[in-house]
């Protein structure tokens, strides 16, 4: 047993079980907190670890608004949970071509990717909250962020918690699942008070559903496997899917302007991955398969291009990004 397991099981037995809720929340800080979790060598790969056109994409959606939105000068891009920095270096390249030179602003809880981070943007700015980033209008993206943040579970309208039994970690009831994310709402109602304050666009990118219902998305990934979500507390990552019909609620709510809800690949496709993959084709011959196969895996209705799912918010006076018609 790790120390932090044996920690958690001491707490349970301190203070009584413990909710979903809090389960969820103290594993991933610690599991953030200890390793950089992305890639063949972790535990799951995320889409701007595919490929480089990911990245660029959301940057010329980024520098498109910002371009129509009179080209701000104090427009910070801000990133959360900026993994190792790939998307952003790929985006930012593509905002610096189309003449945007403003600041980076990340909000990363994990140190160790805090250090990864620092090798790709020296001189960005890093923060532990939304709430901290600067007063300014932000070109701001987040992708698997969401999925990351506590859930909260109930069943038949008790709230489902986690308790300590003969064989380890168990949960004390189960049946028909309810999810609601408070810590989520709280996220998007933060995005959207600095965008309807300050101005700005918000690309969210993640996977999830379109229509609240009942289930448990709860799930555990470790080694590029699904796997138990009580087993090796802190050692796996702990996701579940978002709710985007709950997400337009607190971003309404704050008064700020939500655009549709679209697939990651009917996203990818509008913004034009197929020619840029033929672009980059033409100028590399020998990373044709590679970038066909990027594009498959990234948009193609059977892997990444269905599950996952972009939504935007931004301020009022700002226009919405490209891609959501
Ligand atoms: N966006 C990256 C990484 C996704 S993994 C990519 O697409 O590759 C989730 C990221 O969110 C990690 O960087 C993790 O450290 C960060 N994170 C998780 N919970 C967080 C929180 N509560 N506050 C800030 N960052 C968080």
């Amino acid at each position: 047993m790790t120390p932090f397991e044996r920690a958690l099981r001491e707490r349970i037995q301190r203070e009584g079980p413990i909710s979903v809720e809090a389960y969820m929340e103290a594993c991933n800080a610690y599991y953030y907190a200890t390793r950089d979790p992305l890639g063949a060598g972790g535990d799951f790969t995320t889409a701007p670890e595919i490929s480089q056109m990911f990245g660029e994409l959301i940057g010329a959606a980024l520098a498109d608004c910002w371009t129509r939105a009179g080209s701000p000068a104090d427009a910070v891009y801000a990133e959360l949970g900026p993994g190792r920095g790939t998307l952003a270096n790929d985006a930012l390249r593509v905002m610096r071509a189309a003449g945007w030179s403003g600041e980076v602003h990340l909000v990363e809880i994990s140190p160790i990717l805090r250090e990864a981070q620092k090798e790709v943007f020296p001189d960005a700015h890093w923060h532990d909250a939304i709430e901290d980033l600067p007063e300014r209008p932000l070109l701001l993206v987040a992708n698997e962020f969401l999925d990351a943040l506590p859930v909260r579970q109930h069943v038949d309208g008790v709230e489902r918690r986690v308790v300590v039994a003969a064989g380890g970690l168990a949960f004390d009831r189960d049946g028909e699942i309810v999810e609601t994310s408070p810590a989520r709402d709280e996220a998007v109602a933060a995005i959207a008070q600095t965008l309807v304050a300050n101005g700005g666009v918000a690309l969210i990118v993640d996977y999830g559903h379109a229509k609240s219902a009942p289930g448990d998305t709860l799930q555990a990934v470790r080694g590029h496997r699904f796997a138990a979500v009580l087993a090796a507390p802190g050692e796996q990552d702990l996701t579940s899917h978002v709710d985007f019909e709950a997400f337009a609620r607190p971003a309404r709510d704050a008064g700020a302007s939500v655009t549709s809800l679209v697939s990651q690949g009917e996203w990818l496709n509008a913004l034009g991955i197929g020619q840029r993959a033929a672009a980059l084709a033409s100028a590399n011959p020998e990373r044709a398969d590679e970038l066909a196969a990027a594009v498959q895996r990234l948009a193609g209705g059977d892997q990444m291009g269905d599950l996952f799912k972009v939504i935007a918010i931004h301020s009022p006076e700002w226009p919405a990004p490209l891609g959501f018609e």
